[in-house]
């Protein structure tokens, strides 16, 4: 039978420099650049066959989550005034997405701190405790200078009932199994 294509809205979050933009661009364009403007925004369009399904995607690559309580806020955005709309948009955001993918790097344990506030916003925000969530532990290529223990990422996922992904833009692991999972949850909680 006529499946039509759905459409999801999937914004991507997490601590600046974790490698939101070089994971996006890894699953959109099947492209490693080295260095992005880490205050780009920018949303990507990309359809693909999940489980025989068509599923067209939006997704936002966020940027400048650090504002709240990161250390760059000063530095990124000088203006007190700009403040409250940026933090509008970020609800709006967080309004309209219907999956979310949680990414901290292995080398850094504040980043992965930090996914316990964002999912907390995104439940506020949405107002609902099952919204499709993944956490991404990207920058596995960098085990040398792993900073979270893999069972300390595990134990959270279990607490979220949200898989978790060791995962690297740099070697392209793991980046489409991520994406497509929370593709998978989408269409799940679609069909109920
Ligand atoms: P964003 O601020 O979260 O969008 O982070 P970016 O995607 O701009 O990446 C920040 C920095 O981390 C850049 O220097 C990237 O080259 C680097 N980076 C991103 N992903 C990886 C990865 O998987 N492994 C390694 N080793 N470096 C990465
Ligand atoms: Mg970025």
């Amino acid at each position: 039978s006529y499946q039509p294509c759905r459409e999801f809205n999937v914004v991507v979050l997490g601590a600046g420099g974790v490698g939101k933009s070089c994971l996006t661009a890894q699953f959109v364009h099947n492209e490693w650049i080295e260095s992005y403007d880490p205050t780009i925004e920018d949303s990507y369009r990309t359809q693909r066959a999940v489980d025989g399904r068509q599923v067209m995607l939006e997704i936002l690559d966020t940027a400048g989550t650090e504002q709240f309580g990161g250390c760059h806020s000063a530095f990124k955005f000088p203006f007190a005034s700009l403040t409250p709309s940026k933090v509008a948009m970020r609800d709006l955001y967080m309004k309209t997405g219907q999956g979310f993918l949680l990414v901290f790097s292995i080398a850094s344990r504040t980043s992965f701190e930090e996914l316990e506030t964002l999912r907390d916003d995104i439940i506020r925000i949405k107002d609902d405790e099952d919204i499709p969530i993944v956490i991404v532990g990207n920058k596995a290529d960098l085990e040398d200078q792993r900073a979270v223990d893999r069972a300390k990422a595990f134990s959270l996922s279990q607490r979220w009932s949200a898989p978790y992904y060791e995962a690297s833009a740099r070697t392209r692991t793991n980046v489409d199994e991520a994406f497509i999972d929370l593709c998978r949850q989408m269409l799940r909680r679609d069909d109920n």
